[in-house]
């Protein structure tokens, strides 16, 4: 099973993608990830990306096609994978369907998450994530258990992204709004688009994409 999210940032895809990715035997394919662990390497991609995303910008079509076209290849992709933050712009989806069909492979669904703008900025601005196991939290809704020690594997160090601050956060958005969103109506159009609501409670958005790929 081929699955997208697709969301403003802070809509919860990378929650959501963990989970499904945990549940469905699925690799998670986070572009965001891809990127940041470019620009942690110190690689050309990711000199080239780390000022753009600092904007809150996008990263260029053509590095963007090329990093999913080497990844959905590799063999743990197989059985399957959601796509995170890809594709983001109509230029990269147009790409997405060429690459599925080159290799004989399908999108099954693709999973809008709606939310409301103002309170995506207080989601994004309050998040932070285990830095040994990437699992998330929030400052005013999902804090650990016990203070400073990550309820999944016990790590005690945490790390926030350089671009979850609210000047960055709305340079997000509206790059999101005039960029993103046109894909929604291609993938209606080919009749593979649901919605689901991302304001609700998170098991109750793991619900109802659950309801929609069962
Ligand atoms: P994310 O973790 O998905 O919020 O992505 C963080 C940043 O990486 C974005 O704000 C963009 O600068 C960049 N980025 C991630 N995925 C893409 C993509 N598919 N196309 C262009 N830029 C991207």
């Amino acid at each position: 099973m081929n699955l997208i999210l697709l969301g403003a940032p802070g809509a919860g895809k990378g929650t959501q993608a963990r989970r499904l990715q945990d549940a469905h035997g699925l690799v998670q394919l986070s572009t965001g990830d891809m990127l940041r662990a470019a620009v942690a390497a110190g690689s050309e991609v990711g000199q080239k990306a780390k000022a753009i995303m600092d904007a809150g910008q996008l990263v260029s079509d053509d590095i963007m096609i090329a990093m999913i076209a080497d990844r959905i290849v590799q063999p743990d992709c197989k059985n399957g994978f959601i796509l995170d933050g890809f594709p983001r712009t109509t230029a990269q989806a147009e790409a997405l369907d060429g690459m599925l069909a080159e290799k004989g492979l399908k999108l099954d669904h693709v999973i809008e998450m709606k939310v409301d703008e103002e309170e995506l900025v207080e989601r994004v601005k309050g998040r932070y994530s285990c830095a040994k196991c990437g699992a998330g939290y929030h400052d005013r809704f999902q804090q650990p258990k016990v203070d400073g020690v990550c309820d999944s594997c016990g790590g005690t160090e945490f790390k926030r992204r350089a671009d979850d601050n609210e000047e960055t956060v709305r340079a997000r958005l509206v790059a999101y709004r005039e960029q993103t969103a046109p894909i929604l109506p291609y993938y209606r159009g080919k009749g593979v688009l649901t919605s689901v609501d991302g304001m609700a409670e998170i098991d109750e958005v793991t619900r109802q994409i659950e309801a929609v790929i069962r």
